[in-house]
């Protein structure tokens, strides 16, 4: 079972609109275990719209397509596909009952045009616009693709896709394999890094398949199953991801779509009853708010430092001014010190501390991306991190946030 999407309308074509209708209706088919293997595109242009759908039918089961279904001259999708199935348009009375009814509300006359929007091809099901005026269809055809005309508005494609369309697609299609899918995402390893690790598993992949997919500073995997029920399906999950623990698990922090290094941090502390603060010089509270973003943290976060100038750091956290005039303040002696004395102020298990030179510019002779971690544990010695990062002041700020949790990730998992 394939389908395939098409977006109509010049608008988008040219740019002055995103089609987020096709994103849509592909992220509510992966989720219906129905697979996508094209997109297209299209104006709002007869010859080129008749062009595009015979070559989806050629190729694909089910053909969906969204926009031009209203009254105006240029939405000529209907006419067109009925054209093409070589079946007249007919008018189904719920929606033309609502059209007129609408005129009558607002006092217009109705213009014979917008009787267009009650019509759909003959031999189709119409689909019902809870929140628009033009109808939908669903043609099913026993010598060819199916087809589904969609409004282009997402105010009416997305409910009518998820009201009318979706349930009448999942008993026309139904499914003998029950669809299991996991997320595993990963910081400190680079998309091709990771590949190159896993690269005969993804050679070889049929059932699970594995997605990785690289975002800004993280990449996931998405494997997915195949198999007669849930259980069956998350065994076979199972096995793949012990498998990849094996290789890559080192950088393998969580699970999930809306997962996070801080959420994974912030409910290791909540689960082991730990605490946390932060003194943060370059990051100015980035890694605090980012925490703060965690619902539930106040239980493990009292509150922190944010220490900009060296004599902040002095009086605010106790930092020695020897410390600073010997070492400066981008330096390891200076962030051990950032990240114990504010521990001790307010006496939490761990602290981290953020110092370095974001940039532009430089800083005590040290270019821009270098940036000490300080790590402060009750108990123990304070240690330090020095990264030399690369890129924007935004990007060097954010993966010093990052780099900061991971590195109190793999502590906690230490710590007994
Ligand atoms: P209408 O009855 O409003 O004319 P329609 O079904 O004829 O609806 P179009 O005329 O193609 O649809 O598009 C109407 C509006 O819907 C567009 O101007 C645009 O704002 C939005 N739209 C259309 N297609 C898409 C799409 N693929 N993604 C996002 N928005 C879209
Ligand atoms: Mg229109």
């Amino acid at each position: 079972m394939q389908a395939e999407i098409i977006a109509v309308g010049t608008e988008i074509l040219l740019g002055q609109i995103v089609d987020t209708n096709s994103a849509f209706i592909a992220r509510e088919l992966a989720e219906a275990g129905i697979e996508v293997y094209y997109h297209s595109l299209v104006g709002d242009n007869a010859t080129r719209l008749t062009a595009v759908v015979e070559q989806a039918r050629s190729r694909s089961d089910l053909v969906i397509i969204s926009g031009g279904l209203g009254p105006t001259k240029d939405d000529l999708t209907k006419q067109t596909v009925a054209h093409l199935l070589g079946v007249k348009l007919v008018e189904d009375a719920l929606a033309m009952a609502k059209i007129r009814r609408r005129f009558a509300i607002n006092g217009r006359e109705m213009t014979p045009n917008n009787r267009l929007q009650a019509l759909y091809p003959a031999g189709s099901q119409p689909l019902a616009n809870r929140t628009g005026l033009a109808v939908g269809a669903f043609y099913q055809d026993p010598d060819g693709a199916d087809i589904m005309l969609l409004p282009g508005p997402p105010s009416e494609t997305e409910p009518m896709f998820r009201e009318q369309a979706l349930p009448l697609l999942k008993q026309t299609y139904p499914r003998s394999e029950y669809l299991s899918s996991r997320v595993l995402r990963f910081f400190g390893i680079g998309e091709s890094q990771l590949v190159t690790q896993l690269s005969d598993l993804i050679d070889q992949q049929t059932n699970p398949t594995i997605a990785p997919y690289a975002k800004v500073n993280e990449v996931t995997l998405r494997l997915t199953a195949q198999a007669p029920d849930e259980m069956q399906g998350q065994r076979l999950l199972d096995d793949l991801t012990a498998t990849i623990k094996a290789r890559v698990g080192d950088y393998l922090y969580g699970y999930g779509d809306d997962n996070s290094l801080a959420a994974v941090v912030v409910q290791t502390l909540i689960d082991r009853q730990l605490t946390i603060t932060a003194a943060e010089s370059l990051t100015a509270g980035q890694f605090q708010s980012t925490l703060g973003s965690v619902p539930g943290v106040s239980v493990v976060f009292p509150g922190g430092f944010v220490t900009y100038a060296a004599s902040a750091k002095h009086d605010l956290l106790g930092v020695s001014q020897a410390t600073i005039d010997q070492d400066g303040v981008v330096s390891a002696a200076t962030a051990k010190e950032m990240a114990s004395r504010s521990r001790e102020r307010l006496d939490t298990d761990f602290s981290l501390s953020f110092t370095g030179v974001a940039g532009p510019d430089a800083l005590e002779g040290q270019p821009a991306g270098t940036v000490w971690l300080g790590l402060a544990q009750r108990g123990q010695q304070p240690q330090a991190k020095l990264l030399h990062l690369t890129g924007t002041r935004s990007a060097i700020r954010e993966r010093s946030v990052l780099t900061g949790l991971d590195w109190l990730r793999r502590t906690l998992q230490k710590v007994k």
